[in-house]
């Protein structure tokens, strides 16, 4: 609760007028308040900001083009040249850069037969290894599998000689 100087009741809700009407600070003792009191038309709204939310573009429309489609662009300004840099996709930038200098250095000739020798001497053992590790991998996994197999056909013979034992 506060006490509303317009009125002198207390409110759970005051409004305080901090200016001017020329958008000048008041000395305090000047600002005029309004409480559910003395002006309750004026909080007779649920007080929702974002209800009062309007676009950029409707408050300030000087700044803005509207396109045939009925969207705004900001008009040619400095502060489209800021919203341009600052919306600007560098990754999509740096993509575009990195396809531009892939077309102009590609190569298109083919590899000579000194180059095929170096290649394959550089990578030959590499993929060998990578070959032999993947078979040791799948060795081991299809011990695994035979292990498990053989352990439940293991526990369904006992299982069957119990049930055998038990109904004889
Ligand atoms: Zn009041």
């Amino acid at each position: 609760m506060a006490l509303c100087n317009g009125c002198g009741q207390q409110s759970t809700r005051i409004r305080t007028t901090m200016t001017d009407d020329r958008g000048r600070l008041l000395p305090e003792d000047q600002r005029k308040e309004i409480c559910q009191h003395c002006a309750p038309e004026q909080f007779s709204e649920p007080c929702d900001p974002f209800a009062r939310y309007i676009e950029e573009s409707q408050a300030r429309p000087y700044l803005y083009d509207t396109l045939p489609d009925g969207s705004k662009r900001l008009k040619e300004s400095p502060t489209a040249d800021v919203w341009a840099e600052m919306t600007r996709d560098q990754d999509e930038e740096a993509l575009q850069r990195a396809i531009e200098h892939k077309r102009r250095t590609r190569r298109t000739a083919p590899l000579s037969q000194t180059e095929i020798e170096q290649a394959d001497a550089a990578w030959r053992d590499y993929f060998r290894e990578m070959k032999a590790e993947e078979e040791r991998v799948l060795d081991a996994d299809k011990l695994a599998t035979e292990n498990i197999v053989l352990k439940y056909v293991r526990e369904s013979e006992i299982e069957r000689g119990k049930t055998k034992t038990y109904l004889t």
